[in-house]
């Protein structure tokens, strides 16, 4: 038996800023099963291409910039879908942890083997909760999936008591409304440990990446989101969230 997991990773970034507090090492993982249409890295969807790792030699990496991100900062696993590779993403988690080191999951809650799921939520400080829709008929529009593993995802989440920022990304013509924002605020209702929320602009800057590996954009002729009206509606869901 190997003493430590493999698995594929997209790449690694080492001074993140915009993945959870302070500075982060963000591990891109490879792999997603879901298929939103404004996803801008179509290139991790393949959970096997790319490069073959160990959890430790991802690690040892991350201990390297220990002196930028133990001020309040850590280790990101994002994607892809960092739940896709589950019992690679706990050991990474687990010798994370054995560090020393703040951990964060960047995830959309799907993919992941259930076998390994309560561990890695106790090895986690914090989850970044990719929300796609609140709805299965949204929710299958936009992702291709059904809604039914994001749910369960949920539950254990709420078991675990797990620190959480929620975001979701903001697309004219799709969920640009007030009217879904009330509805994304009674939704959240149900989570206890909410520290943050953002609402991230829908833009483009992936699309090249579609043309290169020929995939059809399915977003072709949505314009990008107007920075200042998400900020409003995200102002609005913090507002009603503080006041309520
Ligand atoms: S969950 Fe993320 S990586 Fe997967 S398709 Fe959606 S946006 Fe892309």
């Amino acid at each position: 038996m190997k003493e430590y997991s493999e698995g594929y990773i997209h790449s690694i970034e080492t001074m993140g800023l915009v993945d959870g507090p302070n500075i982060r090492v963000v591990i891109f993982m490879q792999g997603c099963p879901l298929r939103c249409l404004f996803c801008h890295n179509p290139d991790t969807w393949n959970k096997l291409s790319k490069t073959k790792v160990t959890s430790k030699e991802v690690v040892d990496v991350v201990r390297k910039y220990r002196s930028y991100i133990e001020e309040g900062g850590g280790v990101t696993f994002s994607g892809g879908e960092p739940l896709y590779q589950s019992e690679f993403l706990l050991d990474m988690l687990r010798l994370s942890k054995k560090a020393g080191i703040h951990t964060c999951i960047d995830t959309a809650g799907v993919g992941y083997d259930t076998k390994y799921l309560d561990d890695i939520l106790k090895y986690t400080d914090l989850v970044l909760l990719d929300i796609k829709a609140i709805d299965e008929e949204s929710y299958k529009k936009i992702t291709g999936k059904s809604m039914k593993m994001f749910n369960q995802f949920i539950e254990k989440l709420k078991e675990h008591k797990n620190k959480i920022w929620i975001r979701q990304v903001i697309v004219p013509g799709i969920n640009d409304n007030e009217e879904y924002i009330l509805k994304l605020k009674k939704y959240l209702k149900q989570f206890d440990n909410i520290e943050k929320i953002e609402l991230l602009p829908y833009h483009t800057m992936g699309v090249d990446k579609y043309k290169k590996l020929r995939i059809k954009y399915r977003l072709d002729g949505v314009p990008i989101m107007d920075v200042d009206k998400c900020k409003k509606l995200e102002n609005m869901l913090n507002y009603i969230e503080k006041n309520s």
